[in-house]
């Protein structure tokens, strides 16, 4: 009973601090004055860890649809960074199928991993790394025609050697701002709070943007968001999640430009190379606690 208790207890501290943890950054009057003198922000999608090998309801089909039909704004473009080499992904025939879709579709392949497994990068030695970069180059070129220019580390986790072989595969990498918080944990793969989650970490993004931290490119400052298109969740709100974050930019003083998603894959793709890592000695800035919690082990 005691034990029982104590685990109670436990339970409840950790609610409480998550749930101070996911309260949004008030906004300062200073902070305000600063954001006026912004251009307005556009969403930058991504996708990890697809595409779905599921014959039944196709997460990362639904995605596909979702982007290009819905009340938000039509023919969204996004990056999908994909696991060529793993079986429930895009080691299969309906895989490859899903990607040739999103190529067709004129979304941007992604390189994420080539390996059985979403293993990190880190834990291969030199050369399955390299052996995993060429697979992986090799794939997403015999869909797209060409190599992919953008990597997401599995696990955001890279160092200087994993850093310096995406160079010479001529990958760039590309973290996130804001995270959905998605990535399947203990099967369970629902989002209750992520409302509140996305606020927290857009009022942490806004405040870099009122001190000039991002980059503008065509106009716009390119927040970059990652979601994890074999979550059904994810699929099942897809285009719930475009008005979620329309909500919270709305609810943290953040303006959206007149297109607040990416629409032309040519803009797309600027604005992603201009959010890539520069060099590998830049910290890795995961998005907020909450992630750290929640999602980061599965990304
Ligand atoms: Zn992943």
């Amino acid at each position: 009973m005691k034990q029982l208790f104590k685990v109670f207890c436990a339970l409840a501290i950790a609610v409480g601090l998550v749930g101070c943890i996911a309260a949004p950054i008030e906004m300062t009057t200073q902070t305000k004055q600063r954001l006026r003198a912004q251009p307005p922000i556009r969403f930058l999608l991504t996708f990890d860890d697809g595409p779905s090998a599921s014959s039944f309801w196709n997460p990362t089909m639904t995605i596909l649809d979702s982007l290009a039909t819905n009340p938000v704004q039509p023919n969204l473009k996004a990056v999908f960074f994909v696991q060529t080499g793993a079986p429930r992904a895009g080691d299969s025939d309906i895989g490859r199928e899903v990607m040739r879709r999103e190529h067709a579709d004129g979304q941007i392949l992604g390189f994420h991993t080539a390996t059985h497994w979403h293993t990190n990068h880190r834990s291969l030695s030199p050369k399955e790394l390299e052996q995993s970069l060429t697979k992986g180059s090799a794939d997403i070129a015999a869909i797209t025609g060409a190599p992919p220019t953008l990597v997401r580390p599995p696990f955001w986790n890279y160092d200087k050697r994993v850093f310096a072989a995406y160079q010479k595969h001529g990958m760039h990498v590309l973290l996130t701002d804001l995270s959905a918080n998605d990535g399947k944990i203990w099967g369970f793969n629902a989002s209750p709070r992520r409302r509140a989650n996305m606020l927290r970490q857009l009022s942490e993004v806004r405040e870099r943007i009122a001190l000039g931290e991002l980059p503008t490119v065509d106009g716009v400052i390119p927040v970059v968001v990652t979601f994890h298109d074999l979550n059904r969740y994810t699929a099942r709100h897809a285009r719930e999640y475009l008005q979620i974050l329309l909500d919270s930019a709305q609810a943290t003083g953040v303006k959206t430009a007149q297109k607040p998603f990416y629409d032309d894959q040519t803009e797309l793709q600027r604005a992603a190379m201009a959010r890539t890592v520069r060099d590998s000695s830049q910290p890795v800035k995961l998005p907020g606690i909450w992630n750290w919690i929640w999602g980061a082990d599965a990304n």
